[in-house]
């Protein structure tokens, strides 16, 4: 398989906690390379455009409320297959069903303040790419 690129965020939660790094870290172990990386703020209308597709789900306004709560650290990764090794090195979604040694596993507090979110295809990755980063802003 060809290098892939896929869409990351460190979330509210980690970052409260000074995790970057150690996040960080574990993709890097994982063989993804970090080609583009910003730190910001999501407002709450850019919160529920990017969870859009989530929007009918009963975890959607605390969902928005956890993603706008501090700052995110916004990712681009690079490496063979990686969206399938990202969402790999993230974790199940909960926590207590994440394997040993995974983000979730080690960072998460719970099933919403999960530490880290990854794209779950190569279509959408190409979207929330583009969503937060300029070509430019990506170097490879
Ligand atoms: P993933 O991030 O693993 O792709 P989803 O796309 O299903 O998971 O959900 C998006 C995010 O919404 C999750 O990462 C988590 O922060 C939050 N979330 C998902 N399910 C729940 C739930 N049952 N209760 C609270 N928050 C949830
Ligand atoms: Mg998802």
């Amino acid at each position: 398989m060809a290098l892939e690129r896929t869409f990351s965020i460190i979330k509210p939660d980690a970052t409260r906690r000074n995790l970057t790094g150690k996040v960080n870290a574990l993709l890097e172990a994982g063989g993804l390379r970090i080609v583009a990386q910003k730190r910001l703020r999501l407002s709450t209308a850019q919160a529920e455009a990017f969870y859009g597709v989530h929007k009918d789900r009963p975890f959607f306004r605390s969902l928005v409320d956890f993603m706008t709560s501090g700052p995110i650290v916004a990712q681009v990764l690079e490496g063979e297959n990686a969206v399938a090794r990202n969402r790999e090195i993230m974790g199940a979604t909960n926590p207590a069903n994440a394997a040993e040694g995974t983000i979730r596993k080690v960072f998460a507090e719970s099933i919403e303040a999960n530490s880290a979110h990854g794209s779950d295809s190569a279509e959408n990755a190409a979207i929330e790419i583009a969503f937060f980063f300029s070509g430019i802003d990506i170097v490879g």
